[in-house]
């Protein structure tokens, strides 16, 4: 048996949850473990938007994007392409001075932030900043994280 330690959650994580061995989890120990954890959500769309409400069978009004009205609220949509949330990665975009991956698909852009040709910590920081960007941008929706 294997010793426990919080430093391998994320690991265990990975291996008991996750489908692919090619999909792991981001942990950043800059940033609180609700922010992570709604991380590892957004990459595993594991939230409950109003698609995902509605495919497990929960009756509600609409799947539409109460924000912009122009589309299905899907994990995509809301940290990726909803027009409200565009206008934000585009203000990011200057911050950083680099230019993210035009389809911001959540997997993509995690795998994207990985494979930058910086150092690891200037990754992990690019990787930080789009977990907390996708905690805010849950919180515009008001999804409930917990
Ligand atoms: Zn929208």
């Amino acid at each position: 048996m294997s010793e426990f330690s919080v430093k391998g959650i994320p690991e265990r994580i990975d291996n008991s949850a996750l489908p692919s061995a090619s999909r792991k989890t981001n942990w950043f120990s800059c940033l609180p473990r609700k922010i992570n954890i709604c991380g590892w959500r957004v990459v595993g769309n594991r939230l409950p938007t109003r698609t995902n409400l509605a495919t497990k069978g929960i009756d509600i009004p609409s799947t539409i994007c109460p924000l912009c009205n122009d589309g299905s609220e899907t994990v995509i949509h809301v940290f990726g392409e909803c027009t409200s949330v565009k206008k934000i990665w585009d203000l990011i975009e200057r911050w950083l001075n680099m230019k993210l991956p035009a389809l911001r698909f959540p997997t993509d852009l995690m795998e994207w932030a990985e494979n930058l040709a910086l150092s690891v910590p200037k990754k992990e920081m690019v990787g930080a900043i789009i977990y907390v960007a996708w905690w805010q941008f849950g919180s515009f929706e008001m999804i409930q994280f917990f």
